[in-house]
């Protein structure tokens, strides 16, 4: 069980405005941030951070999306990160998304989300390789 966790606020939220009440629910929540950049995406970046669901039907959709606006992403560290983050995010469908969770209260659909969390531990440290150096993390 590894204790960090990687997270992009997504173009959807920091246009709208959100990514300081998503960043005080991540901190109240009990995740400390170790790596943090205000930062956009290229397509072809976008593109490569996806790279997994590029045989899925909307990978277009989230490339294009993905690369439209600016993003958070962070390094968290918790307990149990992985797993407690995505409790904290909710379900990918904000629909879905259980009462109070980042997604219930910041996401309009299934694709403009909000935020994303690391699945696993061996993604988490991918993910967070992708976007800081070891200068850029504490
Ligand atoms: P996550 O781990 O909860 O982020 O969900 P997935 O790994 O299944 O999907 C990755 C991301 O692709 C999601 O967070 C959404 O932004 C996007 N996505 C998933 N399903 C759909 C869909 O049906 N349509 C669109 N446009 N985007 C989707």
């Amino acid at each position: 069980m590894s204790n960090r966790t990687f997270t992009m606020i997504k173009p959807d939220a920091t246009s709208k405005g959100h990514s300081g009440a998503i960043l005080d629910q991540i901190i109240k929540g009990g995740f400390s941030i170790k790596a943090m950049k205000w930062t956009r995406l290229t397509k072809e970046q976008a593109g490569e951070f996806y790279e997994v669901h590029k045989e899925r039907p909307f990978y277009g959709e989230l490339v294009d999306f993905m690369s439209s606006g600016p993003i958070v992403a962070a390094i968290l560290e918790k307990d149990n990160a992985v797993a407690d983050f995505r409790k904290l995010i909710g379900a990918t469908n904000p629909a879905q998304a259980e009462e109070g969770t980042i997604r219930k209260r910041f996401a309009a659909s299934v694709g403009e989300n909000a935020v994303h969390g690391s699945d696993s531990d061996e993604n988490a440290a991918i993910e967070g390789d992708f976007f800081f150096s070891k200068l850029e993390r504490f």
